[in-house]
């Protein structure tokens, strides 16, 4: 579904993607893991095409989306992205945050906007907050809210940058277990977090991010449980 190959992306001599190849297959959830600064969230930034890569190539869905004659936004719609930071529009109800890409970017009228907007806060058990402005909700139904946009317009896949990082303790739970209901409903996911216990539980596949390259990728039994590579288990060893 997703396959960036040979991606090589510097920022002035700092290397910071180099021939860094990942494939993500449908309804996989693949979890990117490594040190602060290893480049999680610019690979996650490249394939939303909020970097433009050096080299290399990323396909969605059998098209290369590198391809500078493509229309950003247009590939962009078929991407959902989340961040750490929520990012909703503090002066539009959850409601209106929802439909406000459709409608401006896509030009999807009002009533259908609302009611695909609808049944994606209901999918995240938020429809009754519908009406409500983002600071009147808890952070983790803030950071639902934000996987609810992005989910709408269903996108081929998503993509999670930290998205418990700047929640309190308690709430991050809930988010966590919002992604796994989605995994159930085969939705494809590309999520970068240093929660290992989410990694451990969710993910079909875990890379390990060293040098700006997948240093060790497996199943979160083999990467988490028993690394072949001496640099994982210093990493693991460090964050527990
Ligand atoms: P973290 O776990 O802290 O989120 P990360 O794995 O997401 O880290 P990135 O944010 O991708 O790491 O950063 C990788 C490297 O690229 C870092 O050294 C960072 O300083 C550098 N970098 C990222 N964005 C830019 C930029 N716009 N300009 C210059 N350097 C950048
Ligand atoms: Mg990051």
């Amino acid at each position: 579904l997703l396959s960036v190959r040979g991606v090589r992306k510097a920022f002035g001599e700092h290397v910071v993607l180099d021939d860094l190849s990942l494939d993500v297959h449908a309804h996989q959830v693949v979890v990117l893991i490594g040190a602060s600064g290893s480049g999680k969230s610019t690979l996650l930034r490249c394939i939303d095409l909020l970097e433009d890569v050096d080299d290399g190539v990323i396909e969605l869905e059998g098209q290369d989306i590198t391809d500078p004659r493509l229309d950003a936004d247009t590939v962009r719609a078929r991407i959902g992205m989340v961040f750490q930071a929520y990012n909703l529009f503090p002066h539009l109800r959850v409601l209106d945050n929802l439909t406000l890409a459709p409608r401006l970017v896509h030009g999807t009228g009002r009533d259908q906007a609302r009611a695909e907007a609808m049944a994606v806060l209901d999918r995240v058990g938020l429809a009754d907050r519908a009406t409500a402005f983002p600071d009147e909700l808890s952070g983790g139904q803030q950071q639902r809210v934000a996987i609810a946009r992005a989910l709408v317009g269903r996108p081929a896949v998503m993509l999670l940058d930290e998205v418990t990082s700047a929640l309190d303790p308690e709430l991050v739970g809930e988010v966590l277990q919002l992604l796994a209901e989605l995994k159930q409903t085969g939705l494809t996911m590309v999520v970068a977090t240093h929660e290992m216990g989410f990694a451990r539980e969710v993910a079909d596949e875990v890379c390990f991010l060293h040098e700006g390259r997948v240093h060790e990728r497996g199943t979160p039994a083999q990467v988490l449980g028993d690394p072949r590579q001496e640099r994982t288990r210093e990493f693991l060893r460090r964050i527990t």
